[in-house]
């Protein structure tokens, strides 16, 4: 069963003077499954949206779907606990989601809360911290005294400790370093490829949708504009540069190589594959 979102529209500070629509009429059906980038401006509704999946934001108006659950504006949905366990959420801000004394008992709290043994409740903590590079050193200390991209490591261990089968993260990669995002990045693919999970990345890095993603939704002031194939977005460049969105390094690469007489397919997406294809031209242009 995909993801809905049906006309759903979220208001912050609803009968108050602050009262803002975040999300305006949006529609989406978004495959299980799949990798699916959200891309769009700040301020456009991303992490309003997301938040959406696992009930933690419940629509003003409208309706969704996630999994066999259906939320509705102004109804109650029973079960939203399971789903929380189903859906994983990692926060844009990984601070949020920190409040143990240990990085042991942070990750082992999804767990627990969910009524897992104490033991193997820590004993998924350290499979799930062996996933996301951390350091079994660390086990005892405290999540706020480590460093920003351990602090998110922390965050989306102790949702891959849930073992949920849609893992939603709210730009995972903010604050680590270039090594520290291409293993995160490869992380969710593998769990994606591996372990068949549906995948929902927030993000404002074209790179990674380009190599790690197969969809992506445009959001654009609270409403999507597209939810297309990343392949079809970046096609050529001018797709995403009509939304003010640069393209990938190699897509530039392949417009400019293009415009210079070179025939490029669509298939080329790496560098070495590029490269191959300009030799070949090249040497059969001698
Ligand atoms: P994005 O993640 O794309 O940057 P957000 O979903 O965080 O966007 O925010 C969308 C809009 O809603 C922004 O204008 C933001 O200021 C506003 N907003 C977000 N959270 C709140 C909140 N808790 N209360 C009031 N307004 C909010
Ligand atoms: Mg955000």
């Amino acid at each position: 069963m995909p993801i809905t979102f049906e006309h759903v529209e979220h208001v912050y500070g609803a009968d108050t003077p602050f009262h803002y629509a975040a999300l305006v009429d949006v529609n989406l059906n978004i495959p299980l499954g799949k990798v699916t980038a959200i891309i769009g401006q700040t301020g456009s509704g991303k992490s309003t949206l997301v938040q959406h999946l696992n009930a933690l934001l419940l629509p003003s108006q409208g309706k969704l779907t996630v999994l066999d659950k259906t939320i509705e504006a102004g109804k109650t949905t029973k079960g939203l606990k399971s789903l929380r366990g189903r859906v994983g959420l990692v926060f844009q801000f990984p601070e949020y989601q920190l409040f143990e004394e240990t990085v042991l008992k942070d990750i082992a709290f999804g767990p627990k809360n969910f009524g897992v043994k104490e033991e193997e409740a820590n004993q998924k903590a350290i499979e799930a911290m062996k996933l996301v590079g951390l350091d079994r050193e660390l086990l005892e200390r405290s999540p706020l005294e480590l460093s920003g991209g351990q602090k998110r490591r922390v965050a989306i261990a102790g949702i891959l400790a849930m073992n949920p089968e849609v893992i939603v993260l709210d730009e995972p990669t903010a604050g680590l370093d270039p090594q520290g995002t291409i293993e995160m990045m490869e992380l969710f693919r593998k769990l994606n490829k591996t372990y068949h999970k549906t995948v929902l990345i927030v993000t404002h890095d074209m790179e990674q949708v380009f190599r790690y993603c197969a969809d992506v939704i445009v959001m654009e002031k609270g409403s999507v504009r597209l939810h297309t194939s990343v392949k079809e977005f970046f096609h050529d460049g001018s797709l995403c540069r009509s939304m003010h969105i640069l393209p990938p390094a190699l897509i530039q690469f392949r417009e400019q190589l293009t415009a210079a007489g070179y025939v490029i397919d669509d298939s080329v997406v790496t560098m070495d594959e590029l490269a191959s294809v300009i030799a070949g031209q090249v040497k059969s242009h001698g």
